[in-house]
């Protein structure tokens, strides 16, 4: 049996980045940046100001107190957006909103609290501005002002290649006028079931027939993941139509190839014969459990293609554990291991000796992670992956650990927020 590790170090070896393609930006979103990304302007392009307040020259409030306001004369109101057309000379101020560009003469801005305006209420001050205000604190030059390029410079690079793009790198980018970014393409992942027992979740549950669940767990994973799932449905357990099937995913353009079921050592089990007749196979027996059998392979033109387990709870944490890092590597994503956190154990919790992925809920009480076991561990029991945010993972040779020991759980959604469930 190989380790989780050897296996993964395999499959990844024949994954690469896709290539680039330049798309809007908010459907960057979750990509991985592909090109440097420079910025055309100065940012903020202007000196503006940081409040609401009066633009001034702060020699003139120098000796400013609460006692001893200094009375300056307003000359002009300028709101964002607006440029003022006075100068402020000494003896002057112009009222001046957040974002507003500082008026030519003026080296600071004085809040409006810090004014004879401060208990004037909007609607006062809007329908009677004052001609003159009362300042009663002194100010520096450069107070509450935000200096051209402050943020980022002309020509300077603001995002680099590799970097994942969230929420901030979005704005970053229409902040440096980009419509478009050039990221990783998404993987095209064909997601195939094979069994002779599967119906569709709206077809009659014949005797013998179950419900195929897997195509939709691992569609809505390549989903989560950042892939586009190509459904090629069920594939019969006979080598033809697992063939046809494949044949169908290439012509799609697939990436990569999800199967789930026939890689146990039944008599039916047919994705190992029929990917060895199609390219160049390896099947393995994992050191881990649930998820023991796994296989992997090159299709023509080199797609790799993963053979997961048909128990469900199986197929999922073979997913976690290869079908994620794969997919993650393909979007041009460096790091690939799952989040994980420091978590103490709540009851008492047995192994099998391989490596264990257990699943467990986790959650924060008191400042520190607890984590509970969501009951059964039969790999088919899918319900108990529905109650369960995280795999505990436990080290091979080891087959029991106490309650009250810290173990590493592999996060599948964050923890906060579970605390109902623990
Ligand atoms: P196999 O590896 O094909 O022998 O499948 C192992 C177990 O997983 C069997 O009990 C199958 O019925 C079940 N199974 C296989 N594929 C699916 C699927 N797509 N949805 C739900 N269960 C499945
Ligand atoms: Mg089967």
């Amino acid at each position: 049996m190989i380790s989780v590790e050897e296996a993964l170090a395999e499959i990844l070896s024949h994954v690469r980045p896709l290539s680039l393609e330049s798309i809007p930006i908010l459907e960057s979103l979750g990509l991985v940046l592909g090109e440097e990304i420079v910025s055309d302007v100065d940012i903020p392009p202007f000196n503006n100001s940081g409040m609401d307040g009066f633009a001034l020259r702060s020699d003139d409030v120098a000796q400013a107190t609460g006692n001893v306001p200094t009375r300056l004369e307003v000359v002009d109101t300028v709101a964002a957006g607006y440029v003022s057309a006075s100068r402020v000379e000494s003896g002057h101020a112009i009222r001046i909103m957040t974002g507003a560009p500082i008026p030519e003469g003026a080296d600071a801005v004085v809040p409006i609290e810090d004014t004879g305006d401060a208990h004037r209420a909007k609607e006062e001050r809007l329908a009677a501005p004052v001609s003159e205000i009362e300042v009663y604190v002194p100010v520096k030059a450069g107070d509450n002002v935000r200096f051209a390029g402050e943020d980022v410079r002309r020509g300077e690079a603001v995002l680099e290649p590799g970097r994942v793009i969230r929420p901030q790198e979005v704005g970053v980018l229409a902040s440096v006028g980009r419509t478009t970014v050039r990221v990783h393409r998404r993987p095209r992942v064909a997601v195939l079931a094979t069994g002779d027992e599967l119906v569709d979740p709206q077809e009659l549950l014949a005797p013998g027939k179950i419900r195929n669940s897997n195509e939709y767990t691992n569609a809505a994973l390549v989903y989560r993941t950042g892939g586009v799932p190509l459904r090629l449905g069920v594939a019969r357990d006979a080598a033809g139509a697992l063939s046809a099937k494949i044949r169908e995913g290439l012509e799609m353009g697939a990436d990569l190839f999800l199967t789930s079921g026939g890689v146990s050592v039944g008599d039916y089990d047919v994705v190992k014969d029929v990917l060895g007749h199609e390219g160049k196979m390896q099947f393995w027996q994992v050191n881990m459990k649930p998820g023991k059998p796994l296989a992997f392979g090159l299709l023509p033109g080199g797609v790799p293609l993963i053979g997961l387990p048909g128990n469900p709870v199986s197929a999922m944490v073979s997913f976690e554990q290869f079908a994620r890092p794969a997919i993650l590597k393909m979007l041009g994503f460096q790091d690939l291991d799952k989040p994980t956190v420091r978590a103490r154990l709540d009851e008492d919790l047995t192994n099998s000796g391989r490596r264990g992925f257990v699943r467990v809920v986790v959650a924060k009480r008191e400042g520190r992670y607890h984590a509970r076991v969501t009951g059964e561990q039969g790999s088919g029991v899918l319900t108990s992956m529905a109650r369960a945010n995280g795999l505990a993972v436990i080290r091979e040779g080891l087959r029991f650990v106490e309650a009250g020991s810290e173990v590493d759980v592999q996060m599948l959604d964050w923890p906060e927020g579970m605390a109902a469930l623990l």
